[in-house]
């Protein structure tokens, strides 16, 4: 298990990182998610022991990461950009950890027959990078990660160099690899789909520092922060006198700034003439529709469903689903 308490990290006078405490479970697919520029790289590359830090401890399965040198943590990690080596096989491409340890030549042969295998591409051993696919080269990358047995696989944006669909198929096949394998996984992303649809444990982080821990559902349905609310997923944001008007409902005493979140698929729009919220333009996604209204003078973001017919000038009753909406803070 990797365990990080009370971590700061300043690159001279900008503090990048704060007090940052997160941890990974044996088993676990971690990701760092937040925007770009919140500190997920630092992160992981302070855990891979390319990048110092000034206070704070990491231990994994309760030996200080201080007290083991780098080449001797046996992490695995894979980065943004393929960084293959170019004149190297396939095959030598994933033997090279293994090489590097001393192993001998069958061994090596036999783990990255056992990892092709795995990795589902047999047929490419012989080829070199510059002859495959980025999905390609992103797995042999991975499969590179994998061969030395790792005790803990980082991840660096593998997926953010492929096109849509290959990025897709690779959520699938990372996870279902990871869950096989049962190895400790942290990945860095900015991408909240990606984070939602692969990790156990989401790490959602603003300015360097952390604003909330917790599985995909918690983020979603459970966001503390404007933040998190915010960036994962879409919100409308009421104040204590807008959510009272609109849904009767109220906050806590002496938390007068919390704002009342509700998604767009959490509010129920009928169709009431008397009512003072105006559908103000509709766009069409596919499954449902998302209707802009004008409320006041803001735009509240609502759900058309199947079935549900309204159009722009349509006068609309603003409504909460049962255990709709939630209060966070500021
Ligand atoms: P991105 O998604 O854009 O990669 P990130 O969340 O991974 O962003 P980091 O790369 O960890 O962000 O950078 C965090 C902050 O630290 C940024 O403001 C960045 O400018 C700063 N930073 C990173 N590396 C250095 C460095 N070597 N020297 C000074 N500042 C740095």
């Amino acid at each position: 298990m990797l365990d990080i308490k009370g971590l700061y990290k300043n690159y001279g006078e900008f503090r990048a990182l704060s007090d940052i405490s997160v941890s990974a479970e044996s088993d676990e697919f971690v990701c760092l998610l937040g925007p770009s520029g919140c500190g997920k790289t630092t992160l992981l590359r302070i855990i891979a022991g390319l990048e110092e830090y000034q206070q704070g401890t990491i231990t994994l399965d309760g030996r200080n990461l201080n007290d083991i040198e780098v080449r001797d943590r046996g992490f695995g990690i894979v980065f943004q950009s393929y960084s293959l080596f170019p004149n190297m096989t396939v095959a030598r491409n994933i033997g090279y950890g293994l090489k590097l340890r001393g192993h001998d030549k069958a061994t090596i042969s036999a783990k990255v027959d056992s990892l092709l295998q795995l990795l589902g591409f047999p047929q490419l051993a012989g080829r070199y990078p510059h002859e495959l696919s980025g999905g390609q080269q992103q797995r042999v990358a991975i499969g590179r990660a994998l061969a030395v047995a790792p005790s803990l696989l980082l991840l660096d944006e593998p997926l953010s160099a492929l096109d849509a669909k290959v990025r897709h198929e690779m959520r699938d096949e990372i996870r279902q690899l990871q869950r096989r394998l049962r190895i400790p996984t942290i990945m860095v992303t900015h991408d909240q789909d990606e984070a939602l649809s692969m990790a156990d444990k989401v790490v959602c982080m603003n300015h360097g520092h952390v604003e909330q821990v917790g599985t995909p559902q918690d983020l979603y349905f459970r966001p503390k922060t404007k933040f998190v609310a915010g960036f994962i997923g879409t919100s409308n944001f009421f104040d204590q006198a807008e959510a009272g008007i609109l849904f009767g409902a109220s906050g806590d005493a002496g938390t007068t700034e919390n704002l009342f979140v509700a998604r767009p698929e959490e509010l129920s729009l009928r169709a009431d003439e008397g009512a003072d919220a105006v559908v103000e333009d509709i766009t069409f996604l596919g499954k449902v529709s998302q209707a802009q209204i004008r409320w006041r003078d803001r735009i509240i973001l609502g759900e058309i469903r199947l079935g549900e017919r309204l159009r722009p000038g349509d006068r609309v009753a603003l409504g909460l689903l049962p255990e709709a909406g939630r209060w966070v803070a500021p």
